[in-house]
């Protein structure tokens, strides 16, 4: 494929551009990827410990808050009424205590519920959601006051009865019912720590429900649903109905699967590979299997146990983080667009600045190929300025050498044209002679005449008439040969060949009639004229005749005959005389090839006129026999 320089600058700017913007979006793309990558990572790493640390002031405050009202005086008087086995004072105590509950519970809006329980398990007093519990329950032993429930047969007591003084028991995270069962209420979770007498009895034990809702909302709002997920989870490796179990989440009929009975959990959500990070591992980040989302995770135990806790999740998806590399790789393309254009623009401005130059070279040079005297108009100091001036230069020489061998061709045509004359001028003096000789006689008789008193008129008239016969005569031969001698600067002029045929033929009668030759010429009736340089022509029908004669010698006979064929004229020129051998036709051509004795022939004749009819646009053709005869045929296009 041939490609123009233009195109090959714009190509190759073009192919530079694009792979570096190629590469320099790779690496932007990938870096600024990687960026937002490690950016997200610690905001949701962030999010997750944070999360935490709510869990963990949730615990520590209401731990705070449960030994705060263990020291209460209100429980103290409780106790000491117990203990002294003072039944009124200790119903008047339980009834202060239920108040002090409540103000417990309107300072503080995390806590559900406050209830004293006694050895037995029975709640003696209990406040929830703002209101004293009513006694329903069975009769308190020695008092006169009722239960409000048991919870004798609850884990979570005979845990805490089995604590050492100022010791917490927590529960798990759970729903609880709502009076009549009638829906779950919101999770929460109980805080509770055994109570004693003076003596180190053990005297029962205060619980305090925290609702765990607010935390939640806090986890719930991490992180909004398009770019994520943030969710609460259980580890719980010794209970595998807990265990996996979601506690707080976005959509929350997943939460507490164990109690609602749908079972759900994150193995079911989730690849082990992960699932198994977060019940093993106190933190960290991962991506999902298919990398669409990075995943968040830090474990707190509020237990004090690694088998057991719970773990905040941050899930952040992959598309909500990339976001701004979408803004960028859209940048990156319209920045690439305009670069492209930019760098096209360029190429094309820098190539025209190359190729403009080279074109005009080109132009010049074409021109100087026609003619030699044209000159590459370019100025300029680079190298196709040096290219110009060289080939300026060149042409330049050229032109001379050119004027200098036109100048020797000119002298050649002339040595030849003079040789020509030479050959021809020794027979034309023989010829000259003999009309001078009759001249003179006619003149004598008549002065004779005039002498003797015998002229007679009409002999007189006579011989005048033949006087001016035998001038006219040598005039004809004299001017011929003159016009044939004259140095002519080439100029063409339409001709009609066979009139140059004639005289070229008239110029070499002398010799060939002195070497008894005789010359017959056929015209052609239907030639047109054209436009040639006589004289030039004229040399070479004379060059070819005299040649004609010199190989026939003496008696024999030379044939002229014009055609008109093909647009071509042919002036053929035959004669009998000694013929060109084989190995000589190929060198007749050649300038200084002579078979001629010296002084006699210069070896130019030809070559001089093969010249000639080259630069008329025609050829010259010989075929020749040794011993029978030659032709020449020269051909000259008519359209000339
Ligand atoms: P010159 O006549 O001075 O030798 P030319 O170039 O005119 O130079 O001719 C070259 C040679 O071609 C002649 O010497 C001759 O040998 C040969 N030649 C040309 N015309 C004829 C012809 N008609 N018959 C035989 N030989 C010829």
């Amino acid at each position: 494929m041939r490609m123009r320089i233009s195109q090959k600058v714009l190509l190759a700017m073009l192919g530079v551009t694009i792979v570096s913007l190629g590469i320099f979006s790779f690496l932007m793309i990938t870096s600024t990827g990687q960026i937002l990558q490690q950016n997200i990572t610690g905001r949701i790493q962030g999010m997750a410990e944070s999360s935490v640390q709510n869990l963990v002031d949730l615990v520590d405050r209401s731990g705070r808050t449960l030994h705060s009202i263990a020291a209460t005086i209100d429980v103290a008087a409780v106790l000491a009424a117990e203990e002294n086995g003072d039944p009124a004072a200790t119903v008047a105590a339980l009834q202060r205590l239920e108040t002090t509950f409540l103000q417990f519970q309107r300072l503080d809006s995390s806590l559900q519920a406050i209830r004293l329980v006694n050895n037995a398990g029975q709640e003696i007093v209990k406040i929830r959601e703002g209101k004293i519990l009513p006694r329903s329950g069975e009769d308190i032993p020695g008092l006169d006051l009722k239960t409000i429930g048991s919870i004798e047969d609850r884990s979570f007591f005979q845990h805490t009865m089995e604590l050492p003084e100022g010791e917490t028991w927590i529960s798990n995270l759970e729903r609880g019912w709502t009076e009549g069962g009638l829906y779950w209420c919101p999770a929460m979770v109980r805080f509770s720590t055994p109570l004693f007498y003076s003596d180190g009895r053990r005297a029962g034990a205060l619980i305090i429900n925290v609702w765990g809702a607010t935390l939640g909302a806090k986890i719930n709002s991490l992180i909004t649903a398009d770019q994520g997920q943030a969710f609460l989870i259980e580890r719980n490796t010794t209970n595998p109905e807990r265990n996996g179990i979601y506690l707080f989440s976005q959509d929350s009929t997943c939460e507490f699967g164990n109690q609602t009975g749908s079972h759900i959990n994150v193995f079911q959500h989730y690849p082990e590979t992960i699932t198994t990070q977060w019940m093993e591992n106190d933190e960290g980040v991962i991506s999902t299997p298919d990398s669409r989302d990075l995943l968040a995770y830090t474990f707190y135990s509020p237990y004090n146990d690694d088998s057991r806790g719970w773990v905040v999740v941050v899930e952040a998806h992959k598309k909500y983080f990339m976001l701004p590399l979408v803004a960028i790789k859209q940048q990156i393309l319209i920045s690439t667009v305009l670069v492209l254009i930019f760098a096209a623009l360029v190429a094309g401005f820098f190539s025209r600045s190359i190729t403009r130059p080279i074109q005009t070279v080109i132009d010049g040079t074409h021109c100087i190929s026609h003619d030699l005297s044209c000159r590459i108009p370019l100025r300029s100091h680079d190298e196709i300025g040096t290219l110009t001036s060289e080939i300026n230069r060149m042409a330049m020489n050229l032109q001379s050498n050119l004027e200098e061998k036109e100048r020797i061709e000119e002298q050649i045509h002339n040595s030849e044209k003079l040789a020509s004359i030479g050959e021809m001028a020794s027979g034309l003096a023989h010829e000259l002679n003999t009309p001078l000789g009759n001249i003179r006689a006619l003149s004598s008789l008549a002065r004779q005449d005039l002498q003797n008193g015998t002229l007679n008129q009409e002999t007189l008239g006579q011989d005048f008439s033949d006087i001016i016969d035998q001038i006219d005569k040598s005039s004809k031969i004299i001017s011929g040969l003159l016009s044939f001698a004259r140095r002519q600067a080439s100029e063409k002029t339409l001709c009609d060949i066979n009139q140059l045929v004639e005289h070229s033929l008239d110029l070499t009668r002398i010799k060939s009639t002195n070497h008894n030759i005789q010359i017959s010429f056929t015209p052609s009736d239907n030639l047109p004229l054209i436009k040639i340089d006589q004289n030039q022509i004229q040399q070479v029908f004379v060059n070819i005749l005299l040649n004609a004669i010199d190989a026939i010698g003496h008696n024999g006979f030379i044939t002229a005959a014009t055609a008109f064929h093909n647009g071509q004229i042919a002036i053929k020129f035959s004669d009998n005389g000694s013929g060109i051998a084989p190995e000589n036709l190929n060198r007749i051509f050649d300038p200084f090839f002579t078979t001629k004795e010296v002084g006699k022939g210069t070896g130019l004749g030809l070559s001089v006129s093969y010249g000639i009819v080259k630069n008329h646009g025609g050829t010259i053709e010989v075929d020749s026999t040794i011993g029978t005869g030659t032709n020449f045929t020269v051909f000259l296009s008519a359209g000339e």
